[in-house]
């Protein structure tokens, strides 16, 4: 058998050097020599395309359908390669032939068809169920330009159109197409797949639908368009700026569309397969991703009771045990509650269902805290979810316990048997094998390949704790990752970086609750201490990357403020040679992919209570970063694993944060009055040097909304923070103890494989 394997593997090596020549030559009648590295990708785009098609999908009698507005895959040709196993071989190849596929990967187009942590989840979720050989699938959108490109101009945040879907690329179009009504109005869907193949394992399908009428030239200036014709810009924009009202409405077109095609498209395989629809939810499970397409709820339920002759009573039964719901947020503002009203502009026809739904509930119910339709006639897309699904999960231990004891508590107290926790994770494939191939060689060559497929032998590094040897080759990773990724950003940026420097690191959306503002604060009060004489043993280097929501005033005026700070500080020959402070344009996927694998310090700062998990948190830890972070989401999780010796935490705990605004008691001005190290960072904002680089408007507002309203209570860990940021730093010259925090937070990261998530939510929700 293995003779046969390895002869197998021969045969197919050697057909992938003819059949990359065959493509060549076909495609662009050239060699791989004489191709251009734009042809090239090309190439290989159909060389992996073609082998996908050979891969046996995963089939079984029941399927889960992962429904989610977002899945932030990021480029697909290298984990392509990788999950095929053949992609040393093409490098090889590629070798031979005078070409380097790095230089190739850099080619492909990135896919911005997520927000963040939401929509990256999604895709490291296609990932190991494809992995684990699970018959599922994804449902989406394909959205023709995503989330917009960031461009910095004048210290501020531009948003562009991100044109990704060229002539070449992963989507197949298929020939399945739905009709989908907007009450009278009617439009025309076309699915387009992309395979996802897992590694060393079969493949599933990741399902965008799409408009056939949609129209890319109705986007003018940077991304604004005309919103309400439907017909045309449907599918043209992730969650488009959502600050009025024909916003909101094409949100809601959106969310219909995606569901009512889902529905079409899971109904028609029942109808393929000779299921019988009554037992719907022993073939089907429905994961519902956050809010965003909760209306399959109803939707499904109209379908079985107009078309398929079901009463409403089985057909709330059978859709209720097809659905589970999965909560990603406790932000309150971040909850969906739809008008009414809009809902009766743009689906009339669910408005009859949503309503008996939510009568049903107040029938039963008379908490107000637990209606779907409250008393100001907005409908409450969770609530709807959590009376008309079988299973609630949150994506943190601790996010599950405060969605049970407050957010939820009254549903919890109703319904405790559907609340369990799913905590998050991520692909190892992508944030290790393959954005981190030193590392991983590393890994292989001392515990082989086990960890591979079983993350937690990763725990065997455990063992090289007091290995010189081997604590020695860890650093080197790391020292070669921050070289690579100083010359990316000297490229990209025009900044030069002192790889020899602490590379301190925060990227992620920009929100308040996610603080960037404190690490700001940090940043002032460094600049003013080295200013003032007292100079770093190390110089810093402070590493930011984050768009911000084009309508989100606030969150523009920190990066603003990043912006302002980069320039005063690298421009500061008294200071520069301490500390540099660069904010990455376009933060995506394949910037995190180097930024990543070079960082020491892993900013996860959030106010407690506030990040339901975060997964930016694991991957650097399991690329050896140290984590410097408050006692919040997943990181309480990866605090535990690694014990209170391998991990920096500050700042108040959830519990004391909720009762500040039960009680309503932070009151931002007493911390700055009390501080005079948090008076004088807060009062540089808007002091002469900011002036003369910034913007008075922007730079005003932020100091007093930090002032007089604060409601992420930045100042109130602000002074925790500074201390434990130089206790960290100093730290970090024992270079002997931080050599081994990186081995024991790669080594205790096998947690969170999304390998890991996946099997839970396989064994306690789908039980595919
Ligand atoms: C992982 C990831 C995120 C999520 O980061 P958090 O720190 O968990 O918020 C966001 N954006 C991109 C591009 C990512 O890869």
């Amino acid at each position: 058998m293995r003779l046969e394997e390895t002869i197998q593997r021969e045969i197919l090596e050697q057909r992938l050097e003819k059949e990359m020549e065959n493509l060549a030559q076909k495609l662009f009648g050239k060699t791989m020599e004489t191709a251009s590295d734009e042809e090239i990708y090309v190439v290989l785009l159909y060389l992996v395309k073609g082998l996908m098609d050979v891969t046996v999908p995963n089939a079984g009698k029941k399927k889960v359908y992962y429904i989610s507005a977002e899945f932030l895959i990021g480029r697909l040709l290298s984990n392509n390669l990788i999950n095929l196993g053949i992609y040393d071989k093409v490098e090889e190849i590629l070798k031979g032939k005078g070409r380097e596929l790095s230089v190739i990967e850099e080619v492909e187009p990135e896919p911005s068809l997520g927000n963040g942590g939401l929509g990256r989840l999604a895709a490291c979720f296609m990932d190991s169920l494809a992995t684990l050989g699970l018959p599922g699938e994804g449902i989406g959108l394909n959205y023709h330009f995503g989330l917009f490109r960031q461009v910095f101009r004048d210290n501020l945040q531009q948003a562009e159109k991100n044109e990704w879907i060229g002539k070449n690329s992963w989507l197949t179009k298929t020939d399945i197409g739905y009709d989908v009504f907007f009450g009278e109005k009617k439009v025309t869907s076309r699915l387009y797949d992309i395979d996802v193949v897992g590694y060393e394992n079969g493949v599933n399908k990741l399902r965008l639908f799409d408009i056939e009428s949609v129209d890319e030239s109705v986007v003018q200036e940077g991304i604004s368009f005309d919103k309400t014709d439907i017909a045309k810009n449907l599918t043209l924009f992730l969650y488009p700026d959502d600050s009025d009202e024909a916003g909101q409405l094409l949100r809601i077109y959106q969310q219909y569309f995606m569901v009512s095609n889902a529905a079409q498209l899971i109904l028609q395989e029942m109808k393929e397969k000779q299921f019988d629809l009554r037992r719907l939810y022993e073939h089907a499970v429905i994961q519902i991703n956050d809010t965003h397409p909760s209306l399959i709820i109803p939707e499904l339920i109209r379908i079985l009771v107009y078309d398929k002759a079901f009463t409403m009573d089985e057909a709330i039964e059978v859709v209720s045990r097809t659905c589970a719901y999965t909560n990603h947020t406790i932000l309150a503002e971040a909850l969906e509650k739809w008008p009414l009203s809009y809902l009766e502009k743009v689906v009339p026809q669910l408005v009859p269902i949503i309503q008996e739904l939510s009568r049903r509930v107040a029938a039963k119910y008379s908490d107000p805290k637990v209606q779907i339709i409250d008393e100001k006639d907005r409908v409450h897309m969770a609530h709807m979810d959590i009376h008309y699904g079988f299973s609630v999960n949150g994506v943190a231990a601790i996010h599950t316990e405060i969605l049970k004891n407050s957010e939820l508590h009254a549903f919890y107290r109703i319904y405790p048997e559907k609340f369990n926790n799913k905590t998050n994770g991520i692909t190892f494939r992508r944030w290790l094998l393959s954005c981190n191939r030193e590392l991983s060689a590393l890994i292989t060559e001392t515990i082989g390949t086990g960890y591979q497929r079983d993350a937690r032998e990763l725990e065997r590094l455990l063992s090289f704790y007091d290995d010189a040897e081997f604590l020695e080759k860890l650093a080197g990773v790391k020292r070669r990752k921050k070289e690579e990724l100083a010359a990316y950003v000297l490229e990209k940026e025009g900044i030069s970086l002192d790889p020899d420097s602490v590379f301190d690191i925060q990227i992620k959306r920009l929100h308040e609750y996610k603080r960037q503002q404190m690490n700001a604060l940090y940043i002032i009060h460094k600049y003013l201490e080295i200013r003032g004489g007292k100079k770093p043993v190390r110089p810093i280097t402070f590493l930011f990357g984050a768009k911000a929501a084009p309508a989100y005033v606030i969150a523009q005026d920190i990066i603003h403020l990043l912006l302002v700070l980069q320039k005063i500080v690298n421009a500061d020959p008294k200071v520069n040679r301490f500390m540099k402070v660069v904010m990455v344009e376009n933060y995506n996927v394949s910037y995190a992919e180097k930024l990543i694998p070079a960082c020491d310090i892993s900013e996860q700062i959030s106010l407690a209570s506030k990040e339901a998990s975060g997964t930016g948190n694991m991957k650097f830890m399991l690329n050896g970063a140290v984590t410097l972070g408050t006692s919040d989401g997943a990181n309480v999780e990866i605090h535990e694993l690694v014990g209170d010796d391998n991990i920096y935490i500050f700042g108040e705990k959830s519990d004391q944060v909720i009762s500040h605004y039960d009680k309503a008691d932070y009151v931002p001005k007493s911390y700055y009055e009390k501080s005079s190290v948090i008076r004088e960072a807060v009062d540089f904002i808007t002091g002469p040097q900011a002036l003369a680089v910034g913007h008075k408007e922007n730079l005003e507002r932020l100091r007093r909304e930090l002032l007089c309203k604060d409601w992420f209570m930045t100042l109130l860990d602000l002074e925790d923070y500074i201390a434990v940021k130089d206790r960290m730093l100093a730290d970090f010259e024992d270079r002997e103890k931080w050599k081994r925090m990186m081995l024991v937070n790669i080594a205790k990261a096998g947690f969170f494989s999304s390998d890991r998530t996946i099997a839970e939510y396989n064994r306690d929700i789908w039980k595919l």
